[in-house]
């Protein structure tokens, strides 16, 4: 069975630590990633969690404990993570238009470097030879994902080499001695289609020969969750079938064995979290009824950003008639949550749900309109634990610089 919190347990949460709460369940996300060692058991694989959707230190904790590794997009995410006590082993930085010094830092902090432009490559070769192996991220020119926003590997996105540059990396490889061991994908966000992954893959195959020191082949995150009820998220036990199918062939065909990486965030903590709020206002506006919550979206942005649907409930009167209710936030901008959503009746005071709010939610939260960033709580065994306090007006002030009376 699935782990849920029940409505006791999260209303029993913005009792003890106020609203606006982030609440986040550990069971939930050991479940999912059992879910993704289960259906690759018996495949070389291994998954790193992206922890730029949720990198509060307990979370991390977790996610090391329960044995998953961690993709890191920062240096300063490579040393929370090393914070967390995960081994330089078990960390990978997947960099995107960063500083090389950026790089050297995290070749000389040991863990596992993915580079995604020639520039940067170029001046890696250059400074280890074939000291320290390292992974290249290819542009392969494959539209996916929910949408442009979240798309990564189309030919106008920002990311990784270019297919059109890899005579260059050749070159590397020949006249600097480079150690390409790993080749990385991340074609985007909210992949459903498994034929994504595999188009992927075999691309990756393809090109594998060129590399003489190639052990992994790194196939990103991106895997979808259903946000709304009836929606689909990535069959991973198809994909496992078909990712086992795919990589059986291919070393029985080169003799090359490889192991296969994957670094899902949304899928480890998406569903195990959520953002509670309370109604502080009801207003009409002609047919609209607006439920105005106190939060907002400098707290949770991707209803805004993306256009990204959140299941909303009403906690405080479950058993009440259903009503259509436009949520909106309190931030001094149109800031939806969510446009006639039938919810049960909403009175002030009343304490609302957004689920499947852990990845990508505290995160991109920021103190816009100098709102405080909220608490944050984990459920674990049963019991809660306070793992952000709230900030204050005083946390707000801690960097500047005190006028001078
Ligand atoms: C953002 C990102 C991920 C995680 O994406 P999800 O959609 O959360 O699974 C994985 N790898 C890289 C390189 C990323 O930038």
């Amino acid at each position: 069975m699935t782990p849920q919190l029940n409505t006791e347990q999260l209303i029993e949460a913005a009792h003890r630590y106020g609203t606006p709460l982030y609440v986040y369940h550990a069971e939930r996300i050991t479940h999912q990633f059992e879910q993704l060692t289960h259906s690759f058991s018996g495949l070389p694989a291994r998954f790193f969690y992206a922890a730029k959707s949720l990198t509060n230190l307990h979370i991390l904790n977790h996610i090391r404990q329960i044995g998953a590794d961690v993709d890191c997009s920062s240096i300063n995410e490579v040393k929370l993570a090393m914070k967390a006590g995960f081994r330089p082993e078990q960390i990978l930085y997947t960099s995107n238009s960063v500083s090389f010094e950026e790089i050297a830092e995290a070749r000389s902090l040991g863990v596992h470097i993915n580079i995604d432009s020639l520039s940067n490559l170029t001046k890696f070769a250059e400074a280890n030879r074939g000291s320290y192996p390292v992974g290249i991220r290819i542009r392969p020119d494959i539209m996916a994902g929910g949408n442009l926003q979240i798309s990564t590997g189309h030919d106008r996105s920002k990311f990784g080499i270019a297919m059109a540059d890899l005579p260059e990396v050749y070159r590397l490889i020949c006249e600097k001695d480079l150690h390409v061991r790993v080749l990385h994908i991340h074609t985007g966000s909210e992949i459903k289609e498994v034929e994504v992954f595999l188009k992927g893959l075999d691309l990756l195959f393809e090109l594998a020969p060129n590399f003489p020191h190639l052990q992994v082949i790194d196939l990103g995150g991106g895997f979808k969750v259903p946000y709304q009820e009836g929606e689909k998220g990535t069959d991973v036990n198809a994909l496992a079938a078909a990712v086992s199918k795919h990589l059986y062939a291919f070393e029985n065909r080169t003799g090359i064995d490889l192991e296969i990486w994957f670094e899902p965030g949304k899928y480890f903590v998406a569903e195990a979290g959520s953002l509670l709020c309370s109604v502080n206002v009801l207003k009409r506006s002609g047919d609209i009824e607006f439920a105005g919550v106190d939060s907002g979206l400098n707290q949770l942005i991707r209803p805004m950003f993306y256009g990204a649907y959140h299941q909303i409930d009403n906690l405080s009167n479950s058993n009440g008639v259903m009503k259509p209710y436009t949520v909106v936030g309190n931030i001094c901008e149109t800031d939806t949550f969510a446009e006639d959503r039938m919810m049960a009746e909403v009175r002030e005071g009343d304490i609302l749900c957004i689920r499947n709010a852990g990845a990508y939610g505290f995160e991109m939260a920021s103190s816009y309109n100098a709102r405080l960033l909220p608490a944050e709580v984990m459920f674990r065994d049963g019991s809660m634990h306070l793992i952000r306090r709230r900030q204050t007006l005083d946390d707000l002030l801690l960097a500047q610089i005190p006028l001078e009376d």
